[in-house]
């Protein structure tokens, strides 16, 4: 079994507790106008334009072979490995894979997520994982397809299944002025997050522009509408909303 990915990153602090091995999945069926991280859109192989490869195959063997180094370092700070992306549900079978190798190694494992995907990938990948990092782009689904190009309600609904299945969630909140920082979307996240059974973590985002520079890299217009990076007066006042 092998899938498509872009790399993978040890010692991460970022993707979930303790150090952290993080696999990069390849492709997303979203399109955030916002997306700092293009190369990861496509499922295809690409290049830089200096010639530079983005995206590889692994197998499903590689990537655990490489996780597994850094068991020690798991079981001392309580960290373990971590699906990202792009999408890993995207790649269900891959996903399937690592995710059930780690578990079969004792390696705990998280999954970071859009949420977009069948339920019944939803249903296979979710009770494989010890914590989801579950992005909520926007609640107003008119919005949510103008910004991310898919529908709102499959991605709820998912969400509903993992809270379902009593697995700890971090609600991950990408937060871009001019476009989502609107009170109600903030008191509509607050009432999804109070509804579940399992009250999650929220964790805001802010929006940053690293990630401008590669579309020109990738030969790519970005899209996004004029904003800019958030002052701490904004995230305050984000933080006040959303009760957190
Ligand atoms: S879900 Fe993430 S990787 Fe996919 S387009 Fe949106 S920001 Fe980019």
């Amino acid at each position: 079994m092998e899938g498509r990915i872009i790399n993978i990153t040890r010692f991460c602090t970022d993707d979930g507790p303790g150090i952290r091995t993080t696999v990069f999945f390849k492709g997303c069926p979203l399109r955030c106008l916002w997306c700092h991280n293009p190369e990861s859109q496509r499922f295809e192989c690409e290049a830089w334009e200096n010639g530079e490869a983005v995206g590889r195959t692994a197998t499903v063997e590689e990537v655990l072979s490489e996780i597994r180094e850094d068991e020690i370092f798991y079981r001392t700070s309580g960290g373990g490995a971590t699906l990202s992306g792009g999408e890993p549900m995207a790649q269900p079978d891959f996903a399937e894979g690592i995710l059930s190798g780690c578990r079969a190694a004792g390696i705990r494992t998280a999954m970071e997520t859009c949420g977009f995907a069948a339920p019944a990938v939803a249903e296979r990948l979710f009770p494989l994982c010890d914590l989801l990092l579950f992005d909520l782009k926007e609640t107003d689904p008119a919005r949510h397809e103008d910004f991310t190009g898919v529908p709102l309600a499959p991605i709820l609904e998912n969400l509903r299944r993992a809270d379902a299945f009593g697995i700890p969630i971090c609600l991950r909140l990408p937060v871009i002025p001019g476009l989502n920082d609107r009170e109600e979307h903030f008191r509509a996240v607050r009432a999804i997050a109070d509804s579940l059974t399992h009250p999650p973590q929220l964790q805001i985002m802010p929006y940053h522009r690293l990630g401008e520079h590669k579309y020109d890299r990738l030969g790519r217009e970005y899209l996004c509408p004029e904003t800019h990076e958030p002052t701490a007066e904004e995230k305050a006042r984000w933080e006040k909303l959303l009760g957190i």
